[in-house]
């Protein structure tokens, strides 16, 4: 494997975790293989007692494939290790697991995936582990909400969909002076735009099904931090079956090379879509990390080297004809998820926040004439024309 440290982001996502095999493929190869054979007892015995790296079992994540992937999802986000899973959802549920215990507690600042508000909200409830979640306007009672039990600090930055960006130096500090560990979502920003390990949080989480994946063709996850936070998130992984599949890892990595030239390019054609909708008369808010102002901006400043590809839009409309220029864009599809090289609209309270009650949508600042877009590959000045003819004809 290449000595990556002193690389930069594109170098390391080529060769970063790579290994060529004896026949000379130029990365590592796909091995499909649930097993893999030893010459003696004690070779066996040095890696299942963990003398040697080595393979022994896929659902381990002992499979050269996936091992490789985690070295280059290491890399990227600047960690000691990388664990790979099944889904974004499988990680976050592994860490959760294993980082408390029936009785603790976890404090989740701002907006998350709808998901996540389930598995916080519905589902570890029901083993004793309980959440507060404090929305963005609420950050200031972090401190009240930080108690003798609480051991995880979990969020995005940017968040889903108000693209909100928390300070993850501040939030790390205080979590940590009240011995608790900053989990950051970094799903939305990518490595490429923001290392939230390098700004004092403890793991970061991707649902790699969208950016990393970027061709809206894999389901797969990944927490990257120190061996020792990792050590037993892998064991409930193991024991929970949340292994990615040898032909996704495979198929990530692939996606995980060209990440920073499609991250680059959709950040700018996302800018271009944020300063077109800026200046539109039906357009009455923009949510884009790249057009902070004030505090935001700072924060933006601070931790991000780049705004993403995603962005919201608040029209000057009501739900029912927000929902009719949704209808009337042609490049940008109707579809929840994000983060590929097609283009993507959402209006959030038909889809992510769709069981979110009115009043509490609100409060969040989820308008009802909210749309959310994906940027992807496309061309910026055809993306602004869709939108553009969308917009105009009322
Ligand atoms: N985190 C974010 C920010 C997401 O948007 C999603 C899914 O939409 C997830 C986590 C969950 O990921 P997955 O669908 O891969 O389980």
């Amino acid at each position: 494997m290449t000595d990556t440290t002193a690389q930069g982001m594109s170098t390391r996502s080529v060769h970063a975790g790579e290994s060529r095999d004896p026949e000379g493929a130029i990365h590592t190869p796909l091995y499909t293989h649930s097993t893999f054979a030893f010459d003696t007892t004690a070779d066996l015995l040095d890696v299942v007692e963990g003398r040697k790296p080595g393979n022994l079992y896929t659902r381990y994540g002992l499979n050269p494939t996936i091992r490789s992937l985690e070295a280059k999802l290491a890399d990227l986000e600047g960690g000691e290790g990388a664990l790979a899973f099944s889904s974004g959802m499988a990680a976050e549920a592994a860490t959760f697991l294993a980082h408390t215990r029936t009785g603790e507690h976890i404090v989740c600042i701002g907006d998350v995936y709808g998901g996540t508000f389930e598995l916080l909200g519905d589902n570890l409830p029901q083993v004793g582990i309980t959440t507060t979640f404090l929305r963005a306007d609420e950050l200031h009672r972090l401190p009240e909400v930080l108690t003798g039990r609480t051991r995880i600090v979990f969020f995005e930055t940017p968040s889903n969909p108000t693209l909100d960006v928390f300070d993850i130096a501040a939030i790390a500090e205080q979590a940590r002076t009240a011995g608790a560990l900053t989990v950051v979502d970094n799903t939305f920003a990518t490595p490429v735009n923001q290392n939230p390990l390098r700004h004092g949080a403890d793991l970061v989480v991707h649902s790699a099904t969208k950016c990393l994946g970027g061709h809206s063709d894999l389901t797969a996850g990944a927490l990257i931090g120190s061996a020792e936070l990792l050590a037993p998130v892998a064991m409930w992984r193991k024991n929970l079956g949340q292994m990615i599949a040898a032909e996704t890892a495979s198929l990530l990595a692939r996606s995980i090379r060209s990440l920073p030239v499609r991250v680059r390019a959709q950040n700018d054609t996302a800018a271009a879509v944020a300063s077109f909708l800026a200046a539109h008369p039906r357009v009455s808010r923009v949510n884009y990390p790249g057009l902070a102002t004030g505090e935001a901006k700072r924060i933006v400043d601070a931790q991000m080297r780049g705004g993403g590809g995603m962005l919201s839009a608040v029209l000057d409309a009501s739900a029912a004809e927000t929902a009719a220029v949704v209808d009337r864009l042609r490049l940008f599809a109707i579809a929840p998820s994000l983060g590929g090289v097609e283009s993507l609209v959402t209006q959030p309270i038909t889809t992510t926040h769709h069981g979110v009650e009115p009043g509490e949508r609100a409060k969040r600042g989820i308008a009802d004439s909210m749309i959310r877009l994906s940027v992807g590959l496309e061309d910026a000045h055809d993306l602004i024309a869709d939108l553009a003819q969308a917009l105009d004809d009322t």
